[in-house]
């Protein structure tokens, strides 16, 4: 067991600045306003850095340095290009545990996560896209005897990228890693909530980009991502981020007939059929750990399972076993390796889920365990604690139609497979589902017939570079991760020559 040290104790590994300016230029720039706000930390309520409050005359300067880099950059080969995703990557690896105590610090996600999946995984997507990138081909067609069209990919210029706070540095290199081995330069926008990572990231790897090839102005969504994502200055919009933001970032990018790429919310369903309790055996095992996946990250995941559908016929064996298993999960300091379920990302998430707390008792769902604030001791009192909750309803109600982005489950039943798939599909998203059934017929039907871009069967929440990841329905617009998102960083080229 390991206890990180929180900034400005005794061997801390976190070292925060006390205030953060954009990153324009390679360089720290103060906000033209002048203006900074607060960033707290949620293990502990309290704030331990201030961030330049950007808007749409730093958009400018942050466009003007990526417009300066970009056609430079957009030149370099393939294979100079992967030599430094490569070594951003390296770097990352030799800094994993001050990324992953810092990450821990200003996002509550517990530093188990954050040393065995987010800066690993972010650093596996550098590699990846490096790779990729080198493999990349272009082609030739043979019109006629004379005639030949060759096919080149070429990157789309300067792009804007906008991130949520639930993986700060890990949406970042989602986005960053590809945009950068197709050779574009980027001005990205982190949510006002968790800023302070991804400077940290950059300042680390600073000497390893050209300067202005990546641009970081902070802010909040109105004030910075509107300009970033309305200007005619930047040739796409990649956006992670809820579907009414995501809607608004569709208007504003048709404005300039540009291309987006949206990753929005989702409402998971994980189903769990009645072979599962068949035997008690390491694929039950399995099954209720896949259960307990919706208070991963405290449920701020996109593809949180955030509704459990169960058979009727194990329905009450199940619900208990998984309410014993919910009752295990280890709740406390973000920094403790030992630490399952740390804190909300902001007090404004927390207000949110207490009130969906609620709104669930309200509309008539039954609290099997959990439900209300998580009250620790000590320096965590200030911080933003949920206890891991399962409720029980129908799936009409709010809260299971609506994304609570919190430690929260709502479960009901079903009768057979049918029923178990008019369920999972009734939903305006459409982005994870989970299937849990030792038969392969129904593994392999349910997979097809559910509308989701991702469906994990027997097993849940895992996200290799090497798999595309992205939204049916309300939950988005093209994919991400794969050698395919090239194709959404890339325009193509065709020269027709007669010879
Ligand atoms: P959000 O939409 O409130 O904010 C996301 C980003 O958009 C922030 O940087 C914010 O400042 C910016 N923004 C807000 N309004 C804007 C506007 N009008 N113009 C331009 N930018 C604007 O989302 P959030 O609360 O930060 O994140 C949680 C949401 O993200 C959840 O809905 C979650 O499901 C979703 N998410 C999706 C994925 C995915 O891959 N599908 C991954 C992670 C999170």
């Amino acid at each position: 067991m390991t206890v990180y040290a929180p900034p400005g104790q005794p061997g801390s590994l976190i070292s925060y600045r006390d205030r953060y300016d954009h990153w324009i230029g390679g360089e720290f720039v103060a906000p033209a306003s002048g203006r900074y706000f607060e960033n707290p930390s949620p293990v502990t309520g309290r704030t331990f850095t201030e961030v330049g409050r950007g808007d749409a005359d730093d958009i400018e300067r942050a466009l003007d340095a990526a417009h300066g880099a970009s056609r430079a950059w957009g030149r370099t080969t393939a294979t100079e290009r992967a030599v430094i995703l490569n070594k951003i990557a390296d770097r990352m690896e030799q800094n994993l545990e001050m990324l992953a105590a810092a990450e821990a610090w200003e996002n509550g996600k517990p530093v188990r996560e954050t040393l065995a999946f987010d800066i690993p995984l972010a650093i596996d997507h550098f590699r990846y896209f490096a790779g990729a990138i080198r493999a990349q081909e272009g082609s030739i067609s043979e019109i006629d005897g004379d005639t030949i069209a060759y096919h080149f990919h070429e990157p789309l210029g300067v792009v804007a990228q906008i991130i949520p706070w639930n993986f700060p540095i890990l949406m970042a290199t989602w986005k960053l890693a590809p945009a950068l081995a197709a050779g574009n330069a980027v001005v990205l926008k982190p949510a006002e909530q968790t800023p302070a990572s991804i400077l940290l990231l950059m300042e680390l790897i600073a000497d390893l980009l050209p300067a202005g090839v990546v641009n970081v102005v902070n802010g909040f969504g109105v004030e910075a991502g509107k300009p970033l994502a309305s200007s005619p200055r930047v040739r796409k919009v990649a956006f992670t981020g809820e579907t009414t933001t995501g809607r608004l970032i569709m208007q504003y990018a048709s404005q300039n007939i540009i291309p987006v790429t949206l990753e929005l919310g989702g409402k998971s369903p994980n189903i769990f059929f009645e072979d599962v309790v068949r035997e008690k055996d390491g694929f039950y095992d399995k099954a209720l750990e896949g259960f307990a996946m919706f208070a991963l990250n405290q449920g701020e995941v996109c593809t949180c399972p955030s509704r459990a559908l169960i058979q009727e016929s194990i329905y009450d064996e199940f619900l208990e076993a998984v309410k014993l298993r919910t009752e295990s999960m280890r709740q406390g300091d973000p920094l403790d390796t030992e630490t399952q379920v740390g804190a909300q990302a902001s007090n404004d998430q927390l207000e949110k889920i207490l009130s969906y707390l609620d709104i669930g008792r309200a509309e008539g769902a039954r609290v099997v365990t959990g439900g209300h604030r998580a009250e620790l001791s000590g320096d965590l009192s200030g911080g933003y604690y949920v206890t891991p909750t399962i409720f029980e309803g129908k799936n009409s109600m709010r809260v299971f139609q609506e994304e609570i982005f919190g430690p929260v489950v709502a479960v009901t039943s079903f009768s057979d497979y049918e029923d178990a798939i008019s369920i999972a599909n009734d939903t305006l998203y459409g982005l994870g589902a989970g299937v849990w059934s030792r038969e392969a017929a129904i593994q392999y039907r349910a997979g097809r017939d559910i509308e989701a871009g991702r469906v994990w069967t027997n097993c849940y929440h895992a996200y290799p570079a090497a798999a595309a990841f992205g939204g049916y329905k309300g939950s988005g617009v093209g994919r991400e991760n794969h050698k395919m998102m090239l194709d959404h960083y890339q325009q193509t080229k065709n020269l027709l020559v007669s010879y």
